[in-house]
């Protein structure tokens, strides 16, 4: 069964996506991960790709295409396919839909961890690391255990964070282009939603339930 995996940034989807690639033998499918492979090949393709990007263009739809085909046509993918941030817009949908019915597949399942603005926020700004010990924690959800730090709580030093604007502009900008197509996927395969903000072995548990089922 192909799985859609949906998740904003900083909701943890890559975490997930591989420990369900690992439990469940599967293959974890990113547009960005094919680009980068091929360039590494060197092929003839890959050189075309390099070159879009370097000079800051788009890589085509008709290039990702060809490269999503090759690996829906691979018998060793079939029907394991976890498809991460990958279809993003309806069209894209709609094109995934005809790539994997040209090869007796479809996309059953859909998954889509939900975490507020607000959270992801906090996950960020709240961030502090411990000077003597490099300890990460954060100051909303950990103030126990910075409390109880053996180091001593005195050590927690707030980094300066240049990611904020961007996490927080990518937050927005996938709110708005995938909730169309949260919305069209709903309606039309079995969906999912997990709330994100629990623990990482909470919310692989219900992927798990829902795998088994
Ligand atoms: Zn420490």
């Amino acid at each position: 069964m192909n799985i859609i995996l949906f998740g904003p940034p900083g909701a943890g989807k890559g975490t997930q996506a591989q420990l369900i690639v690992k439990k469940h033998n599967y293959f974890q499918l990113s547009t960005g991960d094919l680009l980068r492979k091929e360039t590494k090949k060197k092929s003839e393709l890959g050189l075309k790709i390099e070159s879009l990007i370097s000079k800051g263009n788009f890589v085509s739809d008709e290039i990702v295409n060809q490269l999503l085909r090759e690996t829906i046509s691979n018998l060793k993918y079939r029907d394991r396919i976890i498809f991460d941030g990958y279809p993003r817009t309806i069209d894209q949908v709609i094109n995934l839909d005809e790539l994997l019915n040209e090869f007796n597949q479809k996309a059953e399942l859909v998954i889509s961890l939900s975490v507020p603005r607000e959270i992801i926020e906090k996950r960020i700004i709240g961030r502090v690391t411990c000077e003597k010990c490099n300890m990460t924690l954060n100051e909303f959800f950990n103030s126990r255990e910075i409390e109880l730090h053996p180091c001593g709580n005195q050590h927690f030093i707030k980094r300066k964070d240049d990611n904020l604007t961007t996490v927080m502009s990518r937050y927005d900008i996938y709110k708005k282009t995938t909730q169309p197509v949260l919305d069209y996927l709903s309606k039309n395969l079995r969906f999912y939603e997990i709330d994100g903000t629990q623990k990482i072995d909470e919310i692989t548990a219900k992927i798990d339930g829902i795998l088994n089922v």
